[in-house]
């Protein structure tokens, strides 16, 4: 079996292991389903294999359907940061923000994206082409591939149109599209599936953890165990809103003792995040409570560590697509105050498994009223947990996925298991 990065090592998880976490029924339907796809190959495509949700996701989703017995493969373009400057452009424009685009950033990406058709190795029977990025590949389907299906992970509900109506003329050339979830979409023409994402509890990201790795990282990172901490873990971004994650932080650093720490990498698809993390870092200069840490990728435990160290967790985010690090958050039982943007909202049941907030003062007054009543965010913390386990783990996604790869062989057909 052949895959394009050694992802292997990672999932140490056999599928029997998730057993104890959603029953042996569901492990069973997986099967069965996994059965239907014999002789398929389904070539994952993205932009990058680390940083951001869709690397994460595709990390764990890949050995998975390996153990499946689906022959899963995952394949990434290649670009370089004049490339990735313009598909950032492309992004931030496709979740509504104002950019200059130029004909030549056009071009550019044409361009790019016709380098990759040559040299990039197809070997799928289902072609299953992630974002933007490498949306044009699609211009390769009269050569191969039974199947290409387009999975947007943003929301492009409320685009720059002059760039969605570019993306669209290639997006519409797919078999089909998958949207994370229904306010997320634009009205095409080819079939649409909703199908939300999710996060695998036994990855190193999400598993429980003895407390000494958890003290060793925050003795790391020169961490006080014993005061509040409220993280935010994201890319450093604009759309994360670090700047946004400091200002309501020092509001409430006036009147209850805490700690701030925003923990981030930078992704290899992102050129404008070392500017962010400048900003990020002059706006905290001088005031000791706040750790702004720069951390390599792969650091799943330290992240996992940090995260269960957390008294709050934030997601303060401008515009979201799903946002994991919620989810991720959720997992592990921490009350979380976040923006009510992108799929947050389907995270967080604002007063049931989170706080959402509108603004700054909003963010300010959610950590206060947290910091001070810790019963209710205990409270709140367990619920979410809950609407985790419900409907966001990689099991009921994987069901998805196999559901959607066997639907495209069978466009009229109901499937029974
Ligand atoms: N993440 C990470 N390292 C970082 C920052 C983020 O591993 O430095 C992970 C984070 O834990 C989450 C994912 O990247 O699993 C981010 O996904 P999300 O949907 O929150 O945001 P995106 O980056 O895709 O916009």
């Amino acid at each position: 079996m052949q895959l394009d990065k050694e992802i292997y090592h990672h999932s140490k998880a056999k599928l029997q292991d998730y057993v104890p976490l959603v029953g042996r029924g569901t492990i069973e339907a997986l099967n069965a389903l996994a059965g239907r796809l014999s002789g398929k190959v389904i070539q994952n495509i993205n932009s990058t294999y680390t940083g951001g949700g869709v690397a994460e996701i595709l990390t764990r989703m890949t050995p998975l359907l390996n153990q499946l017995g689906v022959d899963a493969r995952w394949t990434t373009i290649k670009g370089d940061d004049r490339f990735f400057s313009v598909t950032k452009k492309f992004h931030n424009a496709l979740h509504g923000k104002i950019e200059s685009i130029s004909s030549e950033d056009f071009s550019l990406f044409l361009e790019v994206s016709r380098k990759n058709i040559e040299e990039l190795q197809f070997n799928g029977d289902i072609i299953f082409v992630h974002d933007p990025q490498p949306v044009v590949l699609i211009s390769k389907r009269h050569e191969i591939g039974e199947k290409w299906l387009w999975r947007c992970h943003i929301d492009v509900s409320n685009p720059d149109e002059k760039v969605w109506e570019f993306i669209q003329n290639y997006v519409v050339q797919y078999d089909a599209t998958v949207f994370s979830a229904p306010n997320f979409t634009r009205r095409l023409p080819n079939r649409q599936f909703l199908i939300h994402p999710s996060i695998d509890p036994l990855s190193d990201k999400n598993r429980e953890l003895p407390q000494e790795i958890i003290d060793s990282v925050l003795n790391k990172y020169g961490l006080d165990k014993e005061k509040p901490m409220i993280i935010q873990i994201s890319r450093f971004d604009y759309l994360k809103d670090p700047l946004g994650v400091i200002d309501a932080f020092e509001m409430v650093r006036k009147n209850i003792p805490c700690q701030l720490v925003l923990a981030g990498g930078t992704a290899t698809d992102d050129p404008e995040s070392d500017k962010v993390l400048e900003e990020a870092k002059e706006r905290a200069s001088g005031n000791p409570d706040i750790h702004i840490l720069l951390i390599p990728p792969e650091s799943d435990i330290e992240i996992n560590a940090l995260q269960r160290s957390a008294t709050i967790i934030m997601q303060k985010s401008i515009k979201e697509g799903f946002g994991l690090t919620v989810t991720e958050a959720l997992w592990k039982g921490k009350p979380v105050v976040a923006s009510a943007v992108g799929g947050i909202q389907l995270q967080i049941k604002n007063r049931f498994t989170g706080l959402l907030c509108h603004s700054i003062d909003g963010a300010a007054y959610a950590l206060r009223l947290l910091l001070s009543n810790p019963e209710y965010a205990r409270w709140l913390g367990k619920n979410g947990q809950e609407h985790v386990r419900q409907n966001f783990l990689i099991t009921r996604h994987l069901k998805d996925y196999l559901m959607l790869f066997i639907s495209l062989y069978h466009p009229q057909d109901v499937i029974y298991l």
